[in-house]
């Protein structure tokens, strides 16, 4: 139920497709991935060939889905979308491959979940635009070697480190997507605002910025409940005092921390004396899942300086005993 969860919620489904830009030009933000990205779309097309595999890591909510769909549009390709956890078995990615025509996006989001058997299809694949199939069972199989179009996989994950080395060696192009800052994320929330008809003033659409946790996702969704609230009781204009009452309402402080951030805080404070405290021992004290405090709740609490990451584990820094009002 948490609000500020950079995952795909429910909620969200109703306001992500029309939000999404379909451009690099309304793409906001990651001005080095874009600049980077936009000479090879460029080189590609004056070549007439397909990008070469594109592999964007980040955390969740910063747009890797939506670039690559601005990338198959730059590119002027179809773009056909799956993901690691979809590809149950072999036959499910060679039914994908075997689709593509000449030159396609194939999107695999969570790409390091896809099973290691069915991964090695992808090797030949991705370097000599072919796969190898298995005819028949027994001594009379045999193994039939299939042409695929030139395509480009782009592929997404959470933490780059989590892929294999072999596969992430086939990516010609690696991209790491940063959280966002307040005024990149103001851009996007008064681009939103546009979009869904909603009142916004620049010091209410900071406001929402702030406690977005650096991610597109999270302001989207903050910006359709701080409406709601405004809506109902302000006549529906967001100012910076209804953006702050709404987001008060919502449980979410002014540094964009919630309850779930912290416990985790407080735990390793009060019972670790302020760390340093390996990973899986915050998880168990706190009773949470350790990829989600590592991928989803922590990057925010690193890139804000309330806790540092070091060889022994983590330990919470000087701001937050300040932010919570602890003495060190
Ligand atoms: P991911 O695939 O990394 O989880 P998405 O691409 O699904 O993230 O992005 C989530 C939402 O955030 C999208 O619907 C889009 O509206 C918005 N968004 C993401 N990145 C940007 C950006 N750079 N500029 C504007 N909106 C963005």
């Amino acid at each position: 139920n948490r609000i500020i969860t950079s995952g795909l919620k429910m909620e969200d489904m109703d306001i992500e497709t029309g939000l999404r830009p379909k451009s690099l030009k309304d793409y906001m933000g990651q001005e080095k991935v874009k600049g980077q990205l936009d000479i090879f779309i460029q080189a590609a097309k004056e070549r007439q060939e397909q990008l070469d595999h594109v592999l964007l890591y980040g955390p969740p909510g910063l747009g890797k889905t939506t670039l690559s769909s601005i990338i198959a549009n730059e590119m002027g390709v179809d773009i056909k979308i799956t993901s690691g956890p979809a590809i149950e078995r072999a036959g499910d990615l060679a039914a994908v491959l075997t689709n593509l025509s000449e030159n396609d996006v194939l999107f695999i989001d969570e790409i390091h979940r896809i099973n290691r058997n069915i991964e090695e299809i992808l090797y030949p694949a991705m370097e000599d635009f072919c796969i190898d199939i298995m005819i028949g069972k027994g001594p009379s199989a045999k193994s039939i070697r299939l042409d695929l179009p030139k395509f480009t996989l782009i592929g997404a994950t959470t933490r780059a480190g989590m892929l294999t080395s072999p596969l992430r060696d086939r990516f010609g192009v690696i991209c790491k997507l940063d959280l966002y800052s307040d005024e990149e994320l103001v851009h996007i929330i008064k681009r939103s605002a546009g979009i869904l008809g909603v009142d916004i003033d620049s010091k209410g659409a900071l406001e929402i910025g702030k406690r977005s946790r650096g991610t597109p996702r999270i302001a989207n969704r903050l910006l359709k409940r701080v409406r709601d609230f405004a809506q109902v009781k302000k006549k529906g204009v967001i100012d910076i005092d209804t953006a702050n009452a709404a987001l008060e309402l919502f449980e979410i402080d002014r540094m964009g921390l919630d309850e779930v951030d912290k416990t985790i805080i407080m735990s390793i404070i009060h019972k670790f004396s302020g760390g340093p405290v390996g990973l899986d021992t915050i998880a168990a004290a706190v009773n949470e899942d350790r990829n989600t405090i590592e991928d989803v709740i922590e990057p925010y609490l690193i890139q804000q300086g309330f806790l540092c990451r070091g060889p022994r584990g983590r330990s919470v820094t000087k701001l937050a005993y300040e932010h919570f009002d602890i003495p060190i």
